[in-house]
């Protein structure tokens, strides 16, 4: 399945009144109500535009880049070849959000393109793309735990061995995580795990981060016990969050990662006032892009 790259998300500056479909709790979104709940009632329930980065623009032209990778025969995928890839996966990107060309004015597409062959190039240092067949690729997992809870997101691959083990993947194209932020990284593929144990009744033998600028690999072996405990931190989180929904009480969360929040203007902490709370949206739609944590052009927290 191909990443959405095109799906739209909701404009707040439109002429058009705005649909706000039901929120969905991806680990970005979770991650963001951990860190700070004004961070992501504004993400999740007020979807206020984020410009993206250059270093988000990067990432998810190497997401692009692995996913056309592995869409080539097996024999194909060798290091030149997924270098011929950058700009056909740049140019996929940059047809699904405008003003990406501004971004990386400074110094053109071909220095982003040197950038996302290094990282890329780094990949063929952690695994050989020619030896297996991924069993899914950008695949969008989803399951109402205990038939209420909106679990969603999208997993960069899926592989599966001859003997039925499977693996769960994610890529990362910023620094690997020291061990107090890996718990962090990890909460990502647990996720992952659960949704993918309840829905195809396969416990994942491994997760799998991939670091690709420092070229590390971060592997984890899940028990069904740590699941099941797993899924009860995502029930009692999802609880705190629709309580705050109803009351609309997201307060703010000054954290280590303020300085890369796009909301200074709307946050108390830096001298801003958030808009007046729009209400929990009720509205069953789709689930967009956004409450998967994959906006047109992946956050720098999702690269
Ligand atoms: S700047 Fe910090 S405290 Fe304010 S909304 Fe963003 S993450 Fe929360």
């Amino acid at each position: 399945m191909s990443v959405p790259l095109s799906a739209s998300i909701a404009d707040e500056t439109s002429a058009e009144p705005v649909t706000r479909s039901r929120p969905a709790l991806s680990p970005s979104r979770a991650a963001d109500f951990k860190q700070c709940p004004l961070k992501y009632r504004l993400r999740a329930i007020d979807r206020v535009p984020e410009p993206p980065t250059r270093a988000a623009v990067r990432g998810t032209v190497v997401h692009a880049v692995l996913e056309d990778l592995f869409g080539l025969p097996a024999a194909e995928r060798g290091p030149d070849r997924a270098a011929e890839l950058v700009p056909g996966a740049w140019e996929r990107v940059r047809a699904g959000r405008e003003g990406l060309d501004e971004l990386v004015a400074a110094g053109g597409p071909e220095a982003l393109f040197e950038e996302v062959r290094r990282l890329v190039a780094g990949y063929y240092e952690l695994e050989d793309p020619t030896r297996f067949d991924p069993d899914g690729l950008e695949e969008r997992v989803e399951v109402d735990l205990d038939g209420e809870i909106p679990l969603r997101g999208f997993v960069d691959r899926i592989d599966v061995a001859p003997n039925g083990l499977l693996r769960v993947v994610d890529y990362k194209t910023g620094r690997a995580p020291g061990p107090q932020h890996e718990a962090r990284a990890l909460f990502q593929l647990k996720f992952y795990a659960l949704v993918i144990l309840r829905t195809r009744g396969i416990l994942p033998a491994q997760l799998r981060l991939i670091y690709l600028a420092d070229k590390v690999l971060l592997t984890y072996t899940p028990d069904r016990e740590e699941l099941d405990r797993f899924a009860r931190i995502l029930t009692a989180l999802w609880q705190a969050i629709l309580d705050a929904g109803r009351t609309g009480d997201f307060p703010p969360q000054r954290n280590s990662m303020c300085r890369y929040c796009d909301f200074h203007a709307l946050c108390p902490e830096f001298g801003g006032t958030p808009p007046p709370y729009p209400g929990w949206p009720t509205r069953d739609a789709t689930t967009t892009d956004i409450d998967l944590g994959l906006p047109l052009v992946r956050t720098p927290e999702d690269v």
